[in-house]
């Protein structure tokens, strides 16, 4: 009988945390506190609630965080001095400005304001630059959550076909980035790929960040494929779903991501990651 298992995000991000907090604890015994400082810019609910989760694991891990909730009309200039001003805090090692920001204010000025040193988003064009020549520097959260949870679920990378649908800057570039450095065989395809299927079948391991409800049915999936869906919907009856057709590509593939608790709850414990590992550099 066909088997698949599932990778569950929810108890990997739960031990990620668990040592993280054990980390955190040691080195506040040496006397050194990890500090992010969170803005927001407006009151977005979804914002809000992202937002409201990485205070709270923040929290759980012992890290300080530090909230700035601007108003919907902060001028940008005043954002970029808030910015510039946390940049020179020894005291801050993490910058993290909740996107999207209001229209008036240009996301990308802002990304690259943010001192590299404390880009725990890892959007920040020299992070992104980095990751490409493979130099040290943040990686974005989503993809490098998605590496720890092939890597301890015990899925081999090196030399696999892989294959990343979806190319944007936050999830879909980055990825494929991550698997080319983890020695995969890496394709990327996206809106306006041909024979989109086909190309899929090639794949040991799928990554699909699309934004399409249930795109992703058994008819792109080969026999035996890991899958990881990255999306995050509600369906016709409110339940969360995915870019995957979870019920049908189970029935195929040898591992798969759930949503909810696969991919998801992931990305927050990198961040937490990243906050830890931004003690100690300096920003310039
Ligand atoms: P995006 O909209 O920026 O990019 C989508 C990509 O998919 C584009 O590159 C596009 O070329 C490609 N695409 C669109 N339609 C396609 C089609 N029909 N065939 C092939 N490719 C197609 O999205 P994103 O920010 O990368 O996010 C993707 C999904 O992941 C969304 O559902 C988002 O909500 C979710 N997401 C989840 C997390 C998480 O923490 N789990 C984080 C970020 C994004």
């Amino acid at each position: 009988m066909h088997m698949t298992q599932i990778i569950d995000g929810k108890a990997i991000s739960a031990q990620i945390k668990d040592e993280l907090k054990t980390k955190v604890a040691a080195m506040k015994a040496e006397g050194t506190q990890v500090t992010l400082a969170v803005i927001q810019v407006g009151d977005d609910p979804a914002s809000s609630v992202y937002v409201g989760n990485k205070k709270k694991a923040c929290e759980y891990i012992g890290i300080k965080s530090l909230a700035y909730e601007l108003p919907e009309e902060t001028p940008e200039k005043e954002l970029l001095s808030l910015i510039e001003e946390l940049n020179k805090k020894v005291d801050v090692n993490g910058i993290l400005v909740q996107l999207p920001l209001p229209e008036h204010i240009d996301e990308d000025k802002v990304i690259a304001t943010i001192s590299p040193e404390k880009d725990v988003d890892g959007f920040h064009p020299q992070s992104v630059g980095a990751l490409c020549i493979g130099q040290p520097g943040f990686v974005s959260c989503t993809p490098a959550g998605i590496i720890q949870l092939l890597k301890r679920s015990g899925i081999e990378i090196s030399g696999k076909e892989c294959v990343v649908i979806g190319r944007s800057n936050i999830v879909g570039k980055p990825m494929a980035l991550l698997m080319l450095r983890e020695n995969a065989t890496v394709t990327v395809a996206h809106s306006r790929t041909k024979d989109l299927k086909e190309v899929a079948k090639r794949a040991d391991i799928l990554i699909v960040a699309i934004g399409k409800p249930k795109m992703i049915t058994k008819e792109y999936v080969k026999e035996g494929a890991v899958v990881i869906d990255v999306g995050i919907h509600r369906d016709e009856n409110k339940k969360l779903c995915g870019d995957v057709d979870y019920e049908d590509v189970a029935a195929v593939c040898s591992w798969v991501t759930p949503v909810p608790g696969g991919v998801g709850p992931m990305t927050i414990a990198m961040l937490m990651n990243n906050c830890v590992e931004s003690v100690g550099l300096e920003a310039r």
